[in-house]
């Protein structure tokens, strides 16, 4: 997920800079150099995605295998539900965001982070159920990998809405442990957008399974835009926090700002 982020990243920030940005002695055209094959080597992040995904139905395996048709949609109705929550080692302040934010996320506002949770947590649980749903109706004599192969969209979504919901996680669970003050202001600032650019990310899903409402996906495209303007003059000493050594911001265009 961070290799995918960080060339993305590195891309946009040489687009920023027009041509400036792909001279070499600019820097960002070696640095995009360089990042490119993190998202292949040690296994390409299709790959891992997929392991992600697999890793996650095996939560189903045991109660699942040799289930009739019935004992599926029992399955499905009384215990799917919570294979999510239940596999994950919830941390303390995460149970108690849940515990006292209200469990509507339709009209909660969309910076409670019960809220934000719940919206990231329900996706997982529906990709991992239907993913799951979906696998179920091989017949017994089918290939393993053409089954897999013909779900593969759904696998790597799956991983990918994993891998969003922790990082959504470890983010509240860490800035809650920040002292009050304009700091920790400014990262909750960050986590919101963090969520606003997921959903916008996916919007079509969400609205497709109305998680989100028309009227909230318009709210999430305007969001970013506000969040935007409201970070943006905290940039640098967002990319500051990173600690990057002064001798290596060398770039000739940084001197003309
Ligand atoms: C700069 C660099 C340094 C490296 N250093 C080392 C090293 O020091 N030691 C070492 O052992 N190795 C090293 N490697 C090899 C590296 O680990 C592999 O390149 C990497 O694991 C990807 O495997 P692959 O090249 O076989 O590509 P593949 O796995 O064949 O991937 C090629 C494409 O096929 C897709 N694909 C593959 N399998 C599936 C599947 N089942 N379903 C769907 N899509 C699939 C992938 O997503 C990808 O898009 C290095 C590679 C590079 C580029």
């Amino acid at each position: 997920y961070s290799t995918w982020h960080a060339s993305n990243a590195v891309n946009t920030a040489r687009e920023a800079c027009g041509g400036a940005g792909y001279l070499a002695e600019n820097q960002l055209s070696i640095i995009r150099g360089d990042i490119d094959v993190f998202t292949t080597f040690e296994g390409d992040n299709t790959v891992l995605y997929q392991l992600v995904g697999k890793e996650l139905l095996g939560a189903y395996a045991d109660d699942i295998r040799g289930l009739s048709a019935r004992g599926w949609v029992r399955f499905v109705a009384t215990m799917a539900r919570d294979v999510v929550a239940e596999k994950t080692a919830v941390r303390q302040v995460i149970q108690t965001i849940l515990d006292d934010s209200d469990e509507d996320t339709d009209d909660s506002s969309l910076t409670n982070r019960g809220t934000q949770i719940r919206l990231l947590r329900k996706r997982e649980d529906h990709l991992l159920r239907t993913c799951a749903q979906r696998l179920q109706k091989s017949k017994s004599d089918d290939d393993a990998f053409d089954v897999f192969n013909s779900a593969q969209d759904h696998l790597l979504k799956v991983g990918h809405a994993h891998t969003e919901r922790l990082v959504l996680e470890s983010m509240i669970a860490t800035i809650a442990e920040c002292e009050d003050g304009p700091v920790r202001e400014l990262l909750w600032k960050v986590c919101d957008l963090f969520v606003y650019s997921v959903l916008e990310a996916d919007l079509a899903w969400f609205l497709m399974h109305r998680h989100v409402s028309v009227e909230r996906a318009k709210a999430v495209r305007r969001g970013v835009n506000d969040l935007c303007t409201d970070l943006r003059p905290h940039a640098r000493a967002l990319v500051d926090a990173f600690g990057i050594p002064e001798q290596l911001l060398t770039a000739p265009m940084l001197d003309h700002g």
